[in-house]
């Protein structure tokens, strides 16, 4: 087993490694490319912790996240990376220079990135080591206003005690035109967002957020 990054092995996500790509595997990995006969399952620590704290909601409600076939064997990917993967690939510009805000990146969507080389990829997170910009998201003041032409920020938002705070601070540091990938954990059957940042007790937490540090969830908004 190997660790694909820190929060890997307390998170679970740990993953075989598979140096073999079988050529004729059905099915490809959007972010690294490899061939590959089935995506693994989400960790057990997830599924051990989302019964054992009583969280109400089935795997089928969740949107963009697959129990089944979460991870990539080869590059640790999540379901929701490669998703962004194929989306990237349709709009990510390959020629225009331009500067890209990843927050909290993912390390096999950042390999993916970093293969554009007109792109220059700026980091941040406020618990990672290693990054260009060690920033709380509901403040950035090291971050000039109107500096990115494009922004990554998922799923950060459930763990911040003010998303509407974030969210300004997003669009702040957007140029004027600019696009990003936002997205949070959104259970389809709710049909208003359950949050409330008091609530410090993990196992509560777990319960009604369904992990251990969100402090919220989001429903479906339908767009007509
Ligand atoms: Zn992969």
């Amino acid at each position: 087993m190997f660790i694909i990054w820190d929060m890997a092995g307390k998170e679970g996500r740990t993953i075989q490694p598979q140096p073999i790509e079988f050529t004729n595997a059905p099915y490809k990995c959007s972010v690294c490319q490899k061939q590959v006969f089935e995506f693994l399952p989400l960790a057990q620590y997830y599924i051990e912790n989302l019964r054992n704290h009583g969280f109400p909601y089935k795997p089928e409600e969740g949107e963009t996240i697959n129990f089944e076939q979460y991870l990539c064997p080869h590059c640790g990917a999540s379901d929701r990376d490669r998703l962004y993967a194929c989306y990237l690939k349709e709009k990510l510009p390959h020629d225009d220079l331009v500067l890209l805000l990843d927050i909290a990146p993912s390390l096999p969507l950042s390999n993916f990135i970093n293969t554009y080389k007109n792109i220059t990829r700026h980091t941040a997170d406020m618990l990672v080591e290693g990054v260009d910009f060690a920033v709380d998201i509901m403040n950035m003041p090291e971050i000039n206003s109107d500096t990115y032409d494009i922004l990554i920020c998922s799923h950060v938002l459930e763990h911040v005690k003010d998303d509407k705070k974030a969210l300004s601070e997003l669009y702040r540091v957007l140029k004027p035109g600019g696009w990003g990938i936002i997205m949070v954990p959104i259970i389809l059957t709710l049909d208003q967002i359950d949050e409330d940042p008091q609530v410090t007790d993990e196992s509560e937490r777990w319960r009604r957020f369904g992990q251990f540090d969100h402090v919220r969830l989001q429903q479906q908004i339908r767009f007509c």
